[in-house]
């Protein structure tokens, strides 16, 4: 094993896996040892924003889907080289896929569990989707731009991700003959949480969006759906999003 694969417990099972398929495993995919330095750097900024956050380690399950999704085919060709580095990447029309560990913190706040239906407000890249497809039931995703949504839904397609369900629309209004969902993540910033998502989020329901005007600085909040209908609110962290938009 090459040395500097001592110390690290993610390089060291994957060596392994390596070893165990007689080297095979990083031939087929040229992107595991990338893929296996980016969930290291995912856990070491969980542990340093876990403060802020209330999650120092993200479940065991949120790291095995992102140590499975390829992001190398997410992201535009030009940036092929950068897909595992944690920084957001332009996905065009002024768009960006969000950053590794953004992500990462996104989908462990969720709380996910394999049963769910999700609705993401934002497909962009698909990356996201990808994610929780690894992780729950159904996916259902909604992108404003034709273009960056038909992509995105091709690639999803092309990958066999047959539990998400992708459509071009306003989220805004959420997706009502979908609805109610066991969880909602936003992936664009809103100064104000659209009632609509609200309405659509079962009781119990967890939602993740960050929340504020485009020039502000925004927060990631996580809410919780109640049985009178309210939401409990936490502030999570500070984030750059792109806005939501609105088709009218
Ligand atoms: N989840 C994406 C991140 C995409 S960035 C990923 O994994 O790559 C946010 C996306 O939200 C952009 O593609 C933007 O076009 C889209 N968006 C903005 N406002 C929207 C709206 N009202 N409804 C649906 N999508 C919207």
């Amino acid at each position: 094993m090459p040395s500097e694969n001592k110390g690290s417990p993610v390089l060291r099972a994957l060596g392994l896996v390596a070893a165990l398929a007689g080297g095979g495993a990083e031939a087929q995919d040229p992107y595991l040892r990338e893929r296996a330095a980016m969930l290291q750097e995912i856990a070491a900024l969980a542990k340093e924003t876990g403060v802020e956050t209330g999650r120092p380690v993200f479940s065991a399950r949120t790291m095995a889907a992102m140590s499975k999704v390829p992001r190398h085919l997410f992201v535009p060709a030009p940036y092929g080289a950068l897909a595992y580095a944690n920084r957001p990447l332009p996905i065009g029309h002024g768009q960006t896929i969000s950053q590794p560990y953004i992500v990462a913190l996104m989908t462990d706040l969720l709380d996910p569990k394999p049963g769910d239906a999700v609705l993401e407000i934002g497909t962009g890249s698909g990356y996201q989707a990808a994610v929780l497809a690894e992780l729950v039931a159904r996916v259902y995703s909604i992108e404003i731009i034709e273009p960056v949504g038909k992509d995105a839904a091709q690639l999803l397609r092309q990958l066999g991700y047959k539990n998400v369900e992708a459509r071009i629309g306003d989220g805004y209004d959420g997706w009502p003959e979908r609805a109610p969902f066991d969880a909602i993540i936003v992936t664009a910033a809103a100064p104000q949480v659209p009632p609509a998502l609200v309405a659509q989020l079962k009781t119990g329901g967890r939602m993740v969006v960050p929340v504020g005007a485009p020039a502000e600085v925004q927060f990631l909040h996580v809410m919780v759906k109640q049985t009178d209908g309210s939401l409990s609110i936490q502030r999570a962290l500070p984030v750059r999003f792109v806005p939501l938009t609105r088709s009218r």
